[in-house]
């Protein structure tokens, strides 16, 4: 088992908190997000600030983290690769077992455990935000998406259109008609 920095930004120490089942916490602070979070269109800007608001609270078997993260998003429309920026927020709730509470099968199961007394929100952070962000997003519902002839962004412009193909086995025949004239 990897240990936890205790300086590391997403790492929370719950010495404060104690262990009477009961004991409760709030916690609020920002943290820089951590690099590759959210999904390769949609993403949280590494270094950009990420707001927790946590409650904290002991019970028997750990302690149960339920908060929620305020971020801003970045990425691209998946039809006109538009970049979208917005704001999002997502919600979480976790047990993290004590470490004399773990049962042998809990590394298989991934259930999340506290070391001593430091629990690591990052694993939490990223699932809940990967979860939340829809695969393909959207710069708005109904995108036009691109002209499959020039590329053009059609939202940019509804009345978009080409004249329409020559079909390249008349191409050689209208040539011969041209010759005529
Ligand atoms: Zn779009
Ligand atoms: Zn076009």
């Amino acid at each position: 088992m990897s240990s936890l920095d205790p300086r590391a930004p997403l790492v929370l120490d719950t010495r404060e908190l104690g262990r009477r089942p009961g004991s409760q916490r709030e916690v609020t602070l920002t943290v820089p997000a951590p690099a590759d979070l959210g999904i390769e269109v949609l993403r949280v800007p590494e270094g950009s600030p990420v707001a927790l608001d946590l409650r904290l609270e002991a019970v028997m078997e750990g302690v149960l983290v339920t908060g929620s993260a305020q971020a801003v998003l970045q990425g691209e429309c998946a039809r006109c690769l538009e970049p979208i920026s917005d704001e999002f927020e997502v919600r979480f709730q976790e047990l993290f077992v004590y470490e004399e509470h773990q049962t042998p099968h809990d590394e298989d199961d991934e259930v999340s455990t506290l070391e001593k007394d430091l629990l690591d929100l990052e694993p939490l952070l990223r699932d809940a935000v990967v979860l939340a962000l829809p695969f393909q997003p959207l710069c708005m519902d109904d995108c036009p998406g691109l002209c499959p002839e020039c590329g053009a962004r059609l939202a940019d412009d509804p009345d978009h259109a080409h004249e329409a193909a020559i079909d390249p086995r008349w191409a050689g025949l209208a040539e011969l008609t041209n010759e005529d004239d």
